[in-house]
Parts: C-alpha cells; structure tokens; sequence
C-alpha cells in the first residue's frame, strides 16, 4: 500500500483522539538536533472542524483484537485498515516537522497481538525517531493492560502520555468493552504518576536525572455513549486530577460510526463537548467548585448558555461586579472577562480609573460581561463618575515641535534621547516615512545615533522592567501611524524629565500601548506555527510570510534554535525582507523574492512532502463538525495564500 493511503486511513483512524495539545514541555535543542519542546506549545493548523493541529496524529495501525463499541476501529467495524512501519513514521515526522507543520508527534495505535506488543512498536519507533536527533514534541498513547516495565520506558522517551478512561463508570465499559477494565486504565495510569513524582523527588537531589513524561499525563473520555450526566463526568474528571495528577482531561463527544447495528448509541450534541470544556476550565483555572458550575440538583450543563453565564444567572447576588475595586476571584467570575483581562484589569487599575471604555481594549467580552459589573462609563450611566484628569488630552501646542526620525527604532530611541537632553521637549516624534505636516509645525531631523539609542533601551530596562520595555518594542514593530508619539508619550509620562513633576500615565495611553503589543505579540506567535517551509535543496528551506506586522524580529530566535542544523529563509513579502539563517547565525537582510509558482517547480521529494501533507490535513477533519465561521475566525484568510494545506494540491496547479 502506497504510504500516501497509509496516512489517509491511519490519520483517520486517529481523529477522534482529541487529546493532541503540545504544551507543558521545555526542551531546547542542543544545536546537533532538529526540533526543541515550548511549555505553550503552538497551533500550526486550524481544521475546517474548528480544531488545532498541532501534532502528527497518528495510528501506528488500525488493526485491533479487541471491540470497543465506541470505536471506529473495533475488530467487528469493517473498514480498510492499514499498518506503517516505525520507519515510515520516523520519516513522516521529520519530513513534517522541518517543514514546520507539526510541532511534533502523537502516536497511538489498535491491540495488535497484545497491549504489551503493540506497546514495544510505539516504544521502538519514539526511539529510531529520537536517535535521529529529533527533540520535538512526543505525545505516546499508552495501551491499557501495558506492563509497568513498557510504561517506565515510553515515560523516558516521551513528553506526554495517555491512557484513556473511555467511559466515566466501570459499569458502562463492562458494558461496551469486554477487554477493558478500570484497572487495566488506572494501573498504567499509576506507574506514569508515580514516574512523574519520582523524577520530581529525585531532580531535588541530584543535578541529571532523565526526564519523565515531563509534559504530564492525560486521559480522554467519550461523552455521550453511556447515558451519565455532566455531573458525573466532571467529579470523575476532578478525582482523576487530583488522584493521579492529571494534567488535562479530554472530553470527546460520542460519534456513532460503521456498523450501526453495534454501535453504543445516538451521537449526543457537539455543543455538550463543548460545554463540558468550559466547566473544566472554571473549575482547573478559575477557581470555581464543581457545585458552583453545576449543581447535583441540575445534573448537566445548560446547552444554551456558557457555563460561567449560568452561574452568575443563578448568583444575582454576587453582581454587579466594580472592576476598580473587586478582588481578582470575583473578576473572574464575571462572563466575559477571561484569565488574562482579569489579570490586565487587576494591574492597570493602579494607575487609574478603569471605564467602560477601556475594558474592550483589554480583551475583555463587553456585550456578555455588560449585565455584571460596575465601572465609570457604563452605557446607562447609572455609576458614571467624571472621567479622571489624566485621562484627558494635554492642549495642542500653536508651534508644535516635532522631531523626525529615519523610521527605524533606533531612530526613536536617539529622538527619545534627545527629548530628554535638549532644553524643549518636542510634542511629537515621526518617522521619515509616514510625516503629518501640519502648518505651523517646526520640524527637527533626529540624526540615529547607535551609543544614543543603546543608552535610552538600557535606561528604559532600569525604569520600566523587561516586561515594560519588550511592549515598547513590540508596539513600534505594529508601524501604526502615530505609534511613535504614543511611545514617547508613555515614557514621558512614566519617566518625567529631570526638574519637571510626574504627571501620572494617563492610563489611556497605558491600555492603547499595551493593545497594541499584544496585538503584534498574537501576530507573532500565529506566525511561529503558520509559517511553511519548502526545501529548495539539500538542508535549504524557504519560507514566504505576509504579516500584518514586522514580526520577524520577534519569531527569529524560535526558528533559530527550533531548525539550528538546516539553513533556512523567512521571508516578509509585505517588507520586502527576511530572515536568512546560514547554520550559525541570521541576519535580517533586504530581498526580493519571486512570488510562490513563478520560480521552478519543487523536486519530487517536496512535492511528495506538500502532498502527504494536503492529504493528512484533510483525513483529519471530522467533515460533520465544520463550522466555516470559527474556522475562519482561527485561521483567517489573510494566511491561506502561504499554507502548505490551503494551496491548490500541486498535481492541480498549471506548470
Ligand atoms: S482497543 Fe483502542 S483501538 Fe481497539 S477497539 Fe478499543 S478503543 Fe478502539
């Protein structure tokens, strides 16, 4: 069988595993491998199902000895099946991950022969694929009934395991499975806990201890082949975190697939998966109890509403919610307000009064969180107070002074210098490229200068933290017009020139910065997994990207220490630059590249490569799910016409 059918089927066989993040891993690469592990791991794909891709999900094969009823795969089920070998594997992955469309590998498989055969596979290809060097990510499934010798040895090569639950009470998998028990899950599901404790005890004492399974562990359960409530789930779900020290618990809404006559029931809603996340998440990160999210006298979660909305609904008491004087506990409880606005909430309202206004900015859901707080502003109102004086505009200047710059961010830092130093502060900062002449303006050129600028970036460390300076930087690479003057006026204002008294950052300025870096830090951190390698040949890869913003500088050292042994080029069709790594080190340098099929034609092993990749992208979409709207909404048009998956499949382009 042509390897191409291969993953088509065994790619499918694994859709419906949905435990496939690649987060909870550090692991750098030592510069002889390919590939390092990033605690947050990265999306390189969104499905047309509305799912990341982040993993080469596979199945080792599809062939089973055992019948689950709740599985595709199950012995009775007839469909094509199919088997790789560890080779074939090793190849994909690697294939793949220099390419950058995987962040690494989950592999799972069918009971072939015993738990323990099929276990030494999996086991075998993880170590031909270590041995040639590979440090991404590896999540290995692990087989219930596997022996405690074949779980320590996937522990040692793996980031992540799994042992999947199946069911949320041994009675329905007595019910559906006759080869699987509770223990035969929860015995494997020990030995990886007590793997994860032993190494931690041990890292305390000695300096080198192997790593294992330092991505944690994670189980997935179906929902929706056995008729147990939501309330049932999720207090299995929190005994499984606290008894074994899960680190996530996947919820897989039941899809009833080949022989219906065997089948375990009718498909519940998808939206009950979805449902059943958003109480994980209240109760794991937000700090909600399980009776809180649900109460035993509702036993499942409302379809109609989020979770978070259902509990303030049934909690009047606790709102409205004040913004500027709530603990972080309570803003947290208020819909629409997510872990990270709480937190921005939290630390901006030091420096002034938080309004209606401001709260979009910070990410913050107004239409949902609208019914549950209080904060100057609102639009009925009812708790407005006068709006701060800081928030409002110094006066305009008859003369205003601007300086000019050459556009660069050097140019800045020395105007910013110099703003400092010279007798009149300017009341505005430009770039070359993007002057506003107003009438009555006196413009003054800012010559760069290099020792300037390296003063004002090591003074802006000292005054404003690592954190304060990084959004400078990344605000300036938006290239919003007036981006500039915005900066200045945020130094000026956190750091008042000599003889001058502080005048307090507007807290406006403050949210508008901020807004602003985050947006080109999310440009970034898209990018690090959309960006598509092509090899142009041997060990030489090139990338075309069309950002919004100039993020390479923020994705250089990704890509640097991810591909440390092949040489590669980024390149930004929108500025006309790139990246060029050469093995040692990158310099950003100006190009002019031809646009993707005016030049040659990839080699036959790249198209290969595009091809298997077209063809896995689409096996593991789960056609019944696609949601256009979301879909698009995580991986928006604007990226498709440099996606590997997205292209007309080369067999369809002209030549
Ligand atoms: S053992 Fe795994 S692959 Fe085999 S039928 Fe059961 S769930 Fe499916």
């Amino acid at each position: 069988m042509q390897i191409e059918d291969k993953l088509s089927i065994l790619a499918a066989a694994a859709k419906y595993d949905v435990s496939c993040a690649s987060s909870g891993s550090r692991r750098s690469n030592t510069g002889r491998g390919l590939g390092n592990a990033i605690p947050a791991g990265v999306c390189h794909t969104f499905t047309e199902d509305g799912r990341c891709v982040s993993l080469l999900k596979l199945l080792f094969t599809n062939f089973c000895i055992f019948d689950c009823a709740y599985c595709v795969n199950r012995r009775s089920n007839d469909l094509p099946r199919a088997a790789f070998t560890p080779a074939e594997i090793v190849r994909l992955t690697i294939d793949f991950y220099r390419r950058n469309y995987i962040e690494g590998l989950f592999l799972s498989s069918g009971v072939v022969g015993s738990p323990d055969e099929t276990m030494e596979r999996l086991i075998r290809t993880v170590t031909d694929l270590r041995r040639q060097g590979f440090n991404g990510y590896v999540h290995l499934k692990c087989v219930p009934h596997t022996s405690r010798r074949l779980v320590q040895a996937a522990g040692r090569l793996a980031d992540r395991l799994s042992v999947n639950i199946e069911l949320p009470t041994e009675e329905s998998l007595r019910k559906l499975t006759r080869e699987k028990t509770y223990a035969s899950v929860l015995t494997p599901m020990g030995v990886i806990r007590e793997g994860i404790e032993e190494t931690r005890e041990d890292r305390k004492r000695l300096r080198h201890v192997p790593a294992f399974a330092p991505a944690g562990q994670s189980t997935q359960l179906i929902v929706g082949a056995s008729p147990e409530s939501d309330h049932t789930i999720l207090h299995l779900s929190d005994r499984l975190y606290r008894q074994q020290a899960l680190k996530r618990v996947y919820y897989s809404a039941y899809v009833p697939v080949g022989d219906i006559a065997t089948h375990a029931g009718a498909a519940p809603p998808f939206k009950r998966e979805n449902r059943l996340y958003q109480a994980d998440w209240l109760i794991r990160l937000y700090g909600f109890s399980i009776d809180e999210v649900i109460p035993s006298a509702a036993p499942n979660l409302d379809l109609t509403m989020d979770p978070k909305d259902a509990f303030a609904r049934r909690h009047p008491q606790l709102f409205p919610v004040d913004v500027n004087s709530a603990d972080r506990e309570m803003i947290l409880r208020v819909p629409g307000i997510g872990i990270r606005s709480a937190n921005r909430i939290v630390n901006l309202r030091r420096r002034g009064r938080i309004r209606f206004e401001h709260l979009k900015q910070m990410g913050v859901v107004v239409t949902r969180a609208l019914p549950f707080i209080r904060c100057d502003g609102l639009p009925d109102a009812r708790w407005t107070v006068p709006y701060s004086a800081t928030a409002i505009a110094p006066p305009v200047a008859l003369t205003p002074l601007v300086f000019v710059t050459d556009s660069s961010f050097d140019g800045l830092l020395t105007a910013i210098f110099e703003a400092y130093a010279g007798q009149t502060p300017p009341d505005a900062i430009q770039p070359d490229s993007h002057v506003q002449q107003g009438l009555f303006d006196q413009r003054v050129t800012v010559v760069t200068d290099g020792a300037k600028a390296a003063r004002v970036w090591k003074g802006l460390k000292r005054c404003l933290g690592v954190e304060g300076r990084q959004a400078i930087a990344e605000a300036f690479l938006s290239g919003n017009a007036g981006v500039e003057t915005l900066i200045y006026t945020y130094v000026r204002e956190r750091i008042p020139r000599p003889n001058s008294s502080p005048s307090g950052v507007s807290l406006s300025v403050t949210i508008r910065l901020d807004q602003l870096a985050r947006k080109v830090r999310e440009e970034a951190r898209r990018l690090e997994g959309f960006v598509r390698f092509e090899q142009t040949g041997k060990g030489r890869y090139l990338a075309r990207i069309a950002p919004r913003y100039d993020v390479l500088p923020l994705i250089r050292h990704h890509f640097e220490s991810r591909f440390a042994d092949q040489r590669w080029i980024i390149y930004d069709t929108v500025r006309q630059y790139g990246l060029v790594f050469d093995g040692r080190t990158t310099r950003a340098l100006p190009l002019n590249m031809a646009e993707p099929g005016a030049g040659s034609r990839p080699d036959a092993d790249e198209s290969l490569c595009q091809r298997l990749w077209q063809r896995y992208y689409h096996a593991v979409n789960i056609p019944t799910r696609n949601h256009p709207r979301l879909h698009r909404r995580l991986l928006p048009r604007r990226y498709w016409a440099y996606l590997t998956e997205k292209l007309i499949p080369l067999s369809r382009r002209p030549i």
